[in-house]
């Protein structure tokens, strides 16, 4: 059975096997969440990216897929790196979002990876709304089948932990 928690704070002081970063397609770093993880976490991870660039994703990671790379100084022993859709008002998304923490959780599956933390993907700068956002979070990890045991939302807000709070209720 997988255990579910939320943590308002920073994601990149969690002590988890596996840190989700809502990446962009680049895998060369952003802002945000991307940005945090990159800064805290050291040289390493962007290394590894680079190298994930040059042997598998020259056109860039697609939009609801996910790939692990090492989470160098961080205290976790992988980041896997999601790239979540733009919101958009005029198409439905939500299958790509849904597809980001699915895809993470089978990557974390491969890794043999028993805590997992998700930031709220897409809800920055990629503007997707926080309640709809934290509905398909927790409906799409509820419905996952994973070996994965504890999957931890950290969000970074009062207001985004009270919305993902009121979708696990
Ligand atoms: P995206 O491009 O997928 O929208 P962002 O990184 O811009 O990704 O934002 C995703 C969410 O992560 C936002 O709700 C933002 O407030 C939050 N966030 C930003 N920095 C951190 C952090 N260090 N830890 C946890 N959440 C964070």
């Amino acid at each position: 059975m997988i255990t579910i928690t939320l943590v308002q704070g920073d994601i990149t002081r969690q002590s988890v096997d596996a840190i989700v970063n809502a990446a962009n397609s680049s895998l060369l770093g952003g802002g945000g969440v991307d940005g945090a993880i990159h800064r805290r976490g050291g040289p390493a991870i962007l290394e590894e990216c680079r190298a994930l660039r040059a042997s598998h994703y020259g056109k860039g990671l697609p939009t609801g897929q996910a790939v692990a790379t090492t989470a160098g100084e961080l205290d976790a022993r992988w980041v896997i790196h999601t790239v979540g859709p733009v919101f958009a008002a005029s198409e439905d998304r939500s299958d790509l979002l849904a597809s980001c923490y699915r895809e993470a959780l089978r990557v974390a599956d491969e890794l043999g990876a028993s805590s997992v933390a998700f930031p709220a993907v897409s809800t920055g700068v990629y503007r997707w709304p926080m309640r709809d956002a934290a509905r398909i979070a927790v409906e799409t990890v509820r419905s996952t089948d994973t070996a994965v045991e504890e999957v931890r939302f950290v969000l970074f807000d009062e207001q985004a932990y009270a919305l993902f709070a009121a979708q696990l209720r």
